[in-house]
């Protein structure tokens, strides 16, 4: 509800208005009053290391990060960013000045816009995109321009195949002398579509052709499947001194309530997003940054088993999904799988999500919400699958009771 007073201005200024509740907040909240299977909102039903956690509690009990931690986030967090970027792929960033800790990614994206665009800037955008992107432009007084992923059909290893991809010549024409900014993501949140080493090269020229800032948010940096690799846009020619990049342990970790993100760039671009983050939060997360940290710090074995891990409850899923009659698009990154309800007879997804908690008892999100092209989006669904396997078998079954005939 906008309120008003009696000059008939709404409280809620123009920027925003068109922002309602967060959809995730919205299934989440349904889920809960109809005790239906949440595969709605992205978070793990379970938590992430046991030492991790210990981590954190030591550092609470020990009394580090339990008062203002310094702004650009504690040195020891900052260094293992750091070597997290060095030794995953390679590249260099200087702890002190190039490494930026923030409350979660949502932070990163929303300081960065602000601090990155002035008003009637252009931004363009991935679409779907995820909800945040948008009201973060719009805080900044951004335009956002969408280009549009596509479905394609395909296959891998015999298997069919359908994945979104990215029009190139779309995002070529879409840029205009007042584009400023490309965002983007890869692995790509709600599609799965991770971007392919050729085309990033090509993001990364029309950027550099067109003298353009970048920022990237790669959350989902370790959660990539089969033949598909993470590529960090930074490390393409051109790209160090024009792209912010964007991690988090929120799920890397499978911590999403402790809110820890980083960002890492040049000093120039560093000091410019720390610039609006300073008013935003100033600072958060003390004791948990300790423990990111050592997380950061995991051996291998732990990112391997954890995509391992959620490898097997793509598939299951996925196969969950395939035999309840929805049209599956593989993923081959995040934890969500989007699918398509025209399979069913049904082609409006935000009514068939308010529909099915009471036909299936499961909850999940409608793509339609992270598109500018309601059309284009209406018939995608998303369910994420970063649950315990008992529950997705579950909810499987649920949803092959409901709709398979
Ligand atoms: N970017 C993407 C693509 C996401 O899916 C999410 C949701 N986790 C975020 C950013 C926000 O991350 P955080 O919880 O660290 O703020
Ligand atoms: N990133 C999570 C998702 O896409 C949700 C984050 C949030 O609730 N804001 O589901």
């Amino acid at each position: 509800m906008t309120g008003m007073t009696s000059s008939a201005r709404p409280f809620l200024n123009r920027r925003l208005a068109e922002f309602g509740t967060t959809i995730f907040a919205e299934m989440s909240a349904l889920a809960m009053s109809t005790g239906s299977i949440n595969l709605g909102q992205g978070f793990p039903d379970t938590d992430g290391p046991e030492e991790i956690r210990e981590a954190a509690v030591r550092a609470l009990r020990d009394g580090r990060g339990n008062q203002y931690p310094p702004g650009p986030g504690v040195p020891e967090l900052r260094t293992a960013i750091a070597a997290h970027q060095k030794r995953h792929y390679g590249l260099s960033y200087d702890p002190d000045i190039e490494v930026l800790v923030t409350a979660g990614a949502t932070e990163a994206i929303a300081a960065a816009l602000l601090a990155l665009l002035e008003p009637g800037d252009e931004v363009i955008a991935l679409e779907p995109y995820y909800d945040s992107y948008a009201a973060s432009i719009a805080m900044a007084g951004g335009t956002r321009v969408p280009v549009t992923l596509r479905p394609e059909e395909g296959t891998h290893d015999g298997v069919a195949h359908r994945r979104f991809r990215l029009d190139l010549d779309e995002l070529r024409d879409a840029v205009t002398e007042r584009t400023r900014l490309l965002l983007i993501n890869t692995p790509h949140n709600p599609t799965g579509t991770v971007l392919t080493r050729a085309e990033l090269t090509e993001i990364a020229r029309i950027a550099v052709e067109r003298d353009l800032l970048v920022v990237t948010d790669e959350v989902y940096e370790h959660l990539v499947f089969d033949d598909a690799e993470h590529v960090p846009l930074a490390g393409l020619p051109g790209m160090r001194e024009r792209t912010v990049t964007i991690g988090s342990a929120g799920k890397t970790f499978s911590f999403t309530g402790w809110k820890v993100g980083w960002v890492t760039g040049t000093a120039q671009l560093v000091t410019a997003v720390r610039s609006a983050k300073q008013f935003l939060t100033y600072v958060a997360s003390g004791p948990f940054q300790y423990a990111v940290a050592e997380a950061l710090r995991l051996p291998d074995a732990y990112f391997t088993a954890f995509r391992e891990d959620m490898l097997a409850k793509r598939n299951l899923l996925s196969a969950g999904l395939a035999d309840a009659g929805f049209g599956a698009f593989r993923p081959a990154g995040t934890y969500f799988v989007t699918t398509d309800i025209r399979p069913l007879g049904e082609s409006d997804g935000a009514a068939f999500c308010r529909s099915l908690p009471e036909r299936a008892g499961v909850v999940a999100i409608p793509n339609a919400v992270f598109y500018d092209h309601k059309e284009a989006g209406a018939p995608y669904v998303r369910f994420a699958f970063c649950k315990r396997t008992e529950v997705l078998m579950d909810a499987a079954e649920r949803l092959r009771k409901a709709f398979a005939h």
